[in-house]
């Protein structure tokens, strides 16, 4: 017998007893089952662990969504009270750096209050190892436990491992995708029926798409309870990930360990798996709710137009010749176009209350000001 991984084998009995699963819930058990997903028992971050983020490549990361934060606060009309909330925090390395960056502005310090949305009690202890020294901080299971007021949140590379649904265009319509068993392997299959009325549902430019098409999407559930909270009680949201700007078809379904890519249907469990972040489907959720959307754009320019390349003057002067070319390396991996950096891969989204008619270096070019729908 092959050498199954506990999740795979927990699976394999699941689809032998109920049928094939949507490749929404095969993602949800690999990341998050509560005994055997990939994140609940070990720091998946890092050059040694399987991938790494924006805030693990340098400082300057969340020293700028730091300053970001606090440009948003102005803009709130500086509240005594305000909650900074983080969506999956990872090592808490950003939430650390942009702590250290608001301390030059102290009214700002001194109205936060850290919360922290987190489902893995490795990635926690790391958290608390991080912050012991920054902040009085507060864990929760879900964002809709954090205690009422106005909020500044942020995610980076949080929505990418949300569970994502796939649909496939066959001659009889659009069926869900699901992972079903081939001779005893997991192999993607379709459901049965088709899903009703599929493609009204769908953007314009996904519509032609030939037979064999994927499109993705996920729940608007999150994203609607983030803008709903901002709407009610003011605030803003970043959103960061890689993903797309405008929504298409394409098939991002994706496992990355040590650094590489791998096939997400071996070893349950063991890889992580995401999916590209659809922007427009985030942003058109948030207007429909009444919040503003702002941008998105480019990490890049959006990091550019924060003063990354000062920042990074700064450091590398105060640095010794090995420490300097560090920081250029960060720089590009920050900045730089190309598959191997963040640059333009990675996309920025703005949430905010409809007062609130800009944010920060997400001004954007639609007509509307990405105000509210009616
Ligand atoms: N933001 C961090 C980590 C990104 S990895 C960084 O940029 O380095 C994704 C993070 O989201 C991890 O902390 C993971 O444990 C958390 N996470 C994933 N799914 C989650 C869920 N459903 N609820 C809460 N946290 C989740």
């Amino acid at each position: 017998m092959p050498d199954y991984s506990p999740l795979e084998l927990l699976i394999r009995q699941q689809i032998a007893a109920t049928g094939p699963m949507p490749v929404a819930r095969y993602m949800q058990l690999c990341l998050t089952h509560p005994e055997h997903g990939y994140y609940l028992k070990r720091d998946p971050l890092g050059r040694e662990g399987d991938f790494i983020t924006a805030p693990e490549v340098s400082q300057m990361f969340g020293e700028l969504i730091g300053l970001w934060a606090a440009s948003v606060w102005s803009a709130m009309g500086a509240p005594e009270q305000v909650r900074f909330i983080e969506l999956g925090p990872g090592r808490g390395t950003m939430m650390a750096d942009a702590l250290r960056a608001i301390r030059i502005l102290p009214a700002f310090h001194e109205a936060i209050s850290v919360h922290l949305v987190e489902a893995s009690p490795a990635l926690r202890e790391k958290q608390r190892e991080k912050l012991a020294d920054a902040a009085e901080v507060e864990w929760y299971e879900r964002f809709e436990d954090i205690p009422e007021g106005p909020a500044i949140v942020l995610a980076n590379e949080f929505f990418d491992a949300l569970p994502v649904h796939q649909a496939v265009k066959t001659e009889t319509g659009w069926h869900e995708r699901v992972i079903t068993l081939d001779d005893d392997i997991f192999a993607y299959g379709v459901a049965a029926e088709p899903i009703p009325r599929f493609e009204v549902l769908l953007p314009p430019q996904a519509r032609a798409a030939p037979v064999g098409a994927i499109f993705e999407w996920r729940p608007d559930t999150g994203i609607m309870t983030i803008a709903r909270r901002l709407r009610d009680q003011g605030g803003a949201a970043l959103i960061i990930d890689y993903g797309h700007i405008r929504s298409d078809a394409g098939d991002t379904f994706q496992a990355v360990a040590r650094h590489g890519f791998a096939n997400p249907l071996r070893r349950a469990g063991e890889a992580d798996v995401t999916a590209h972040v659809d922007f427009e489907a985030l942003a058109r959720a948030a207007q429909d709710i009444g919040a503003r959307a702002h941008g998105p754009v480019e990490q890049g320019a959006f990091l550019a137009r924060l003063g990354i390349e000062t920042r990074a003057q700064t450091l590398m002067k105060n640095a010794a010749e090995e420490g300097a070319q560090t920081v250029a390396a960060a720089l590009r991996r920050l900045t730089g176009e190309g598959k191997e950096n963040m640059g333009s891969l990675f996309k920025v989204l703005g949430i905010s209350h409809p007062s609130i008619g800009t944010l920060a270096a997400l001004s954007d070019h639609d007509p509307t000001g990405g105000a509210p729908r009616p």
